[in-house]
């Protein structure tokens, strides 16, 4: 049931509204002041030469996981890109060499003019081959090509800008847990 809300009466000044404006001009006045004379009350950050700090969890540009090896963990099941509300993932399968996985993407490609970051694609992926955690939030460019992010581009990130305890991201070449994790996956006991 829909609540009413009751409007509070305004007195004849208020109505007027000439000293509500000057109220709020007087208002702006002193905040105005108090930062010309005291700058470290100025809440306006210097961007862009100081970046804003993004937090991790924050959904940012995507990237895709890499097995131990480098090659990318997606499988080629379009579970993300049947997911995706924008419809800006554009997959091309191809056969996996390797015989424990089926598939692998020859193609990967997401629009990132279209893409809406809702994260369905990375809440649809069953083997946590996407993620939305590189902290680049500010995206620009001077062409609609450049939007476009293709597999190498998904697949350049360094695990040194990733926390010490991710552990997928550690297992990445480079990562903390790489040759363990290398070790394991070129024995075929973890793929
Ligand atoms: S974040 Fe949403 S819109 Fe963007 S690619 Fe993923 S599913 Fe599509
Ligand atoms: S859902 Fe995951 S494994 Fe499947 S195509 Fe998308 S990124 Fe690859």
């Amino acid at each position: 049931m829909a609540k009413v809300v009751a409007r509070p009466d305004l007195t004849i000044w208020e109505q007027i509204y000439f000293v509500e404006i000057v109220k709020g001009l007087i208002a702006t006045g002193k905040h105005a002041v108090r930062s010309l004379v005291d700058p470290g009350n100025f809440p306006t950050k210097a961007y862009p030469e100081v970046p804003a700090e993004v937090p991790r969890d924050y959904r940012s540009r995507h990237r895709l996981m890499k097995r131990p090896d480098g090659t990318p963990r997606c499988v080629a099941c379009y579970m993300c890109s049947t997911a995706c509300p924008a419809r800006c993932i554009n997959i091309i399968a191809e056969e996996a060499p390797d015989k424990h996985i089926e598939k692998r993407p020859a193609r990967f490609e997401i629009d990132l003019l279209l893409c809406v970051f809702c994260g369905y694609c990375v809440e649809a992926c069953p083997c946590d081959a996407i993620r939305m955690d590189t902290k680049i939030a500010v995206l620009a460019a001077d062409n609609r090509k450049s939007f476009v992010i293709d597999k190498g581009g998904l697949l350049d990130w360094n695990p040194a800008d990733y926390p010490a305890g991710d552990t997928r991201s550690q297992e990445a070449p480079g990562g903390l847990r790489n040759a363990e994790a290398l070790a394991a996956f070129t024995s075929g006991e973890h793929h």
